[in-house]
C-alpha cells in the first residue's frame, strides 16, 4: 500500500530524473487526474491510501511523461480560454499564446456578433472557432481542417461547449472546401521553418502532429497562402486575423501589401512580448 504523499514523491523523483522541468507540478496533475479530485483534496489528505491497482496504474501515466508525451496528450484535455477541450495526438495542444488571437479579435466586434460570419483556419482541437462561437453568441462560425480526425476532436468540443448548432466544420486545403464570404477570417496555422522541426522540444517533435507544424522554408507558406485567397472571401471591410512565429512579423506585413488590398495592417504581441498576432482589415 501506498499514499500520497509517497506516490508523488516517487512520481517527483522519477520525473526530475526524465529531465521533465516541472516533475512536482506534472505529478500533482496527473494524480489529481486520476484521481478525480482538486489540489485542495491532495494537500489536506495526503494519508490517503491508493491500492496497488491505482498506484500501478497512475505510474504507467508517469511513465508515459517521463518517455516526453506532453501532460495535455496523457489527461486527454488541456484548458483553454478557461475552457476544458478534449485533446489527442491527432491535434495541437491549443498553446496560451493563441488566447492573445481572440483577445485582439475581440476587440473590434461585441457580444453578441449578429450576423458575423466567422471562418477559423486550421481548426485543430477547435479551440478558436469554439470559443469565438461562445463570446459571439450570434454568429456563425465555420471551422476548416484538412484533418479528419482532427475535424472530429474539434466536433466534440463545440458540441460539449455548447455552439455546435452555430458552427460548420469542412474538411479541406484552406478555404477549399468553403463557400461564402466572411466578415472575420483567423487562423493559427502551421508556422514553423521545415529545417527548424529537428529542434523543436522532443514533447512538441515527437507527439504533436508534424501536420500542424511545420510550414516550408521560412515556416510561411500557409500565412502567404491564406492572405493570398482571404482577400477573395472577405467581406469589405471584414478583417483577418493569423496568429505567428517569432522574427515572422516583417514578412507577414510584407504580404498584406504585396497582395494588396488590405489597409490597417497591424501587429500585436503576445504577453512575453513577442509579435505573435498580425491583421489587416480589407478595403472597402
Ligand atoms: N487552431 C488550433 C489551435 O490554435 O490550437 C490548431 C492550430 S495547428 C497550429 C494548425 C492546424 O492546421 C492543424 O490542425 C492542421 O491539421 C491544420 N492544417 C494543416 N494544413 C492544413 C491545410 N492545408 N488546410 C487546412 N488545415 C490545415
Ligand atoms: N506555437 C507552436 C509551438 O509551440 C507552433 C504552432 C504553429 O505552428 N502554429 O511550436
Amino acid at each position: 500500500m501506498t499514499n500520497i504523499r509517497t506516490i508523488l514523491q516517487r512520481a517527483a523523483r522519477d520525473l526530475n530524473i526524465s529531465g521533465s522541468p516541472s516533475p512536482r507540478l506534472d505529478a500533482e496533475l496527473l494524480l489529481m487526474h486520476f484521481l478525480k479530485i482538486d489540489r485542495l483534496h491532495l494537500c489536506t489528505h495526503p494519508e490517503r491510501e491508493l491500492t496497488e491497482e491505482e498506484a500501478a496504474a497512475f505510474m504507467q501515466r508517469v511513465e508515459r511523461r517521463s518517455l516526453g508525451e506532453p501532460v495535455a496528450y496523457i489527461l486527454g484535455e488541456k484548458e483553454f480560454w478557461s475552457l476544458r477541450f478534449e485533446v489527442g495526438r491527432e491535434v495541437l495542444i491549443p498553446r496560451p499564446e493563441t488566447e492573445c488571437l481572440i483577445e485582439e479579435l475581440l476587440r473590434f466586434y461585441r457580444p453578441p456578433g449578429e450576423g458575423l460570419r466567422i471562418l477559423d483556419i486550421g481548426t485543430g482541437s477547435g479551440a478558436i472557432g469554439v470559443v469565438l462561437a461562445r463570446e459571439l453568441p450570434a454568429a456563425r462560425v465555420g471551422a476548416t481542417d484538412i484533418s479528419a480526425a482532427a475535424l472530429s476532436v474539434a466536433r466534440r468540443n463545440a458540441l460539449v461547449h455548447g455552439v455546435a448548432d452555430r458552427m460548420d466544420f469542412f474538411q479541406g486545403d484552406l478555404l477549399t472546401a468553403v463557400s461564402g464570404n466572411f466578415d472575420i477570417i483567423c487562423s493559427n496555422p502551421p508556422y514553423i521553418p521545415d529545417v527548424q522541426y529537428g529542434l523543436l522540444p522532443v514533447g512538441i517533435r515527437d507527439f504533436e502532429p508534424r501536420g500542424a507544424l511545420i510550414a516550408g522554408p521560412d515556416g510561411m507558406d500557409f500565412h502567404g497562402r491564406i492572405i493570398r485567397e482571404g482577400v477573395h472571401r472577405l467581406k469589405s471591410g471584414g478583417r483577418i486575423f493569423l496568429e505567428i512565429g517569432e522574427g515572422q512579423r516583417d514578412r507577414v506585413e510584407a504580404l498584406f501589401r504585396e497582395v494588396g488590398g488590405y489597409r490597417d495592417i497591424d501587429c500585436r504581441k503576445d504577453y512575453g512580448g513577442t509579435d505573435r498576432v498580425a491583421s489587416a482589415r480589407k478595403d472597402n
